[in-house]
């Protein structure tokens, strides 16, 4: 008989029928993790460390905005009738500072001196700021220069939020622009959802670690490195686990302690169709349960989704840019669903193709690219020149993926394509 392929090994293929897994599409493979993966517990975290985390609650204004009716600038609070005709000349009656308001009424002829943020005192209808008056010697009194309408340079109390409206959502992520709201309303802690425990494990035997100077035949890991980086941004603490060589045994003493401690083991190589590919046979041979393990997706066919007791394991295959490729598309969205995000997935927008790109026949491609804006400013996306799913220089500058459906064969510059932004926020590890 005919035989395709590398022979068949007993005891060594995780698959000695060599029936391919059935192939499922990116958004069916999302669609499964997403309905695997449980949120975690949420708690509480000071303010200050609240950047990055995702609302596990919603946030409710304890106040009005303002509390009362503000000045917006320094000036006199006045009666917009007694400054109709100008110049006006009132009688100063007292000051209204930002923390001290002046508490009594102010009646027709008068004016009180105000600065900005402090309250506007009774009897009065607006501002005019300061530039717009003039005080007289005596200082008892200012001339007003120019007539104001009611309510100029006032911002009436709850003009801007009522107490008990929800100001942010749950499932939002905490950005710098939302500390204020968060501040002015008193959450001096914030409930977020906690942050997921990763391992993160490079198998393959040819490995040697960062700090290592690679022998014959072998090369330094970078998978684990990546792999921590793009988990911190989405959220997630990192334990790297030492490399595992392609060896069932020293896989699945690994992958048992990993999942002991972890909410996630992100594992690396070993899920293709070589001989000494043994990720998914000591997944299988521990009793872990195998969502997927064929992705309709280029580079990131073999990608492998799974649990073993509470741990969730996302086997990626081992060449660098696939791995970057499927922990976006999936281990990304796994680790934000775990932390309660209401937007899961990496932000998506559409750009015009700078240059054309090739598809492919039977799977969707996720290719490495860059975003910039044209003269006329049109979001533009221009491929990066790679070489393959190996070639983790080229896609060192990538900063978005191009989406090209499976089927298609090419895609002409000019076209509008959708591209998934990728996490390039300087990171820590
Ligand atoms: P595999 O999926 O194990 O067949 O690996 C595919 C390719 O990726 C091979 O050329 C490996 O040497 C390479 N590779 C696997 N793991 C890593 C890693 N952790 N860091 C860098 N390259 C890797
Ligand atoms: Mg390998």
């Amino acid at each position: 008989m005919h035989q395709t392929g590398f022979p068949k090994i007993e005891q060594l293929s995780d698959n000695p029928d060599n029936k391919p897994a059935i192939m499922i599409s990116v958004s069916q493979a999302i669609q499964i993790l997403k309905a695997q993966t449980a949120g975690l517990p949420a708690e509480r975290v000071p303010l200050t460390s609240a950047p990055g985390r995702i609302l596990a609650e919603d946030i409710v204004a304890d106040t009005d905005l303002p509390p009362f009716d503000r000045a917006q600038m320094d000036g006199y609070a006045v009666r917009a009738a007694d400054v109709a005709s100008i110049p006006a000349r009132l009688r100063i009656v007292g000051e209204s500072a930002a923390g001290t308001g002046w508490r009594q009424e102010m009646k027709a002829g008068e004016a009180v001196r105000i600065m900005t943020g402090a309250p506007v005192p009774a009897g009065a209808d607006a501002v005019q700021q300061v530039e717009l008056t003039r005080e007289t010697d005596s200082k008892g009194s200012v001339e007003i220069l120019e007539s104001v309408e009611v309510g100029r340079s006032i911002v009436k109390q709850a003009a801007e939020i009522k107490s008990g409206e929800t100001v942010l959502h749950g499932g939002e992520e905490i950005n710098a622009a939302m500390i204020a709201t968060l501040a002015s309303f008193g959450y001096a802690e914030v409930k977020v959802g906690r942050r997921p425990r990763v391992a993160v494990m490079a198998t393959g035997s040819e490995l040697v670690d960062v700090d290592q100077k690679p022998g014959q035949d072998q090369i330094r890991d970078s998978n684990n490195y990546t792999i921590a980086a793009y988990a911190v941004l989405a959220g997630a603490t990192v334990e790297r686990l030492p490399l595992s060589g392609d060896d069932t045994k020293e896989l699945k003493h690994q992958i048992a302690r990993a999942v002991e401690t972890s909410d996630v083991l992100i594992t690396s190589g070993g899920v293709s169709m070589g001989v000494y590919d043994f990720t998914k046979a000591a997944l299988k041979e521990l009793g872990a349960e195998i969502f997927f393990e064929r992705v309709a997706l280029r580079p990131g066919k073999p990608t492998v989704f799974a649990r073993l007791g509470k741990t969730l394991i996302f086997g990626l295959p081992g060449n660098p840019v696939s791995v970057a490729v499927t922990f976006n598309l999936f281990a990304h969205t796994a680790l934000r669903v775990m932390q309660g995000a209401s937007q899961p997935t990496l932000n998506e927008e559409t750009a015009l193709l700078g240059r054309s790109v090739k598809g492919s026949i039977d799977r969707e491609s996720y290719l490495p690219a860059i975003l910039r804006t044209d003269g006329k400013g049109s979001l533009i996306t221009e491929p990066l020149k790679w070489g393959g799913s190996s070639d983790f220089v080229a896609f060192a500058h990538a900063t978005a993926l191009i989406n090209v459906p499976a089927g298609v064969k090419s895609i002409e510059a000019g076209e509008r394509v959708r591209v998934v932004d990728l996490p390039n926020q300087r990171c820590r590890f």
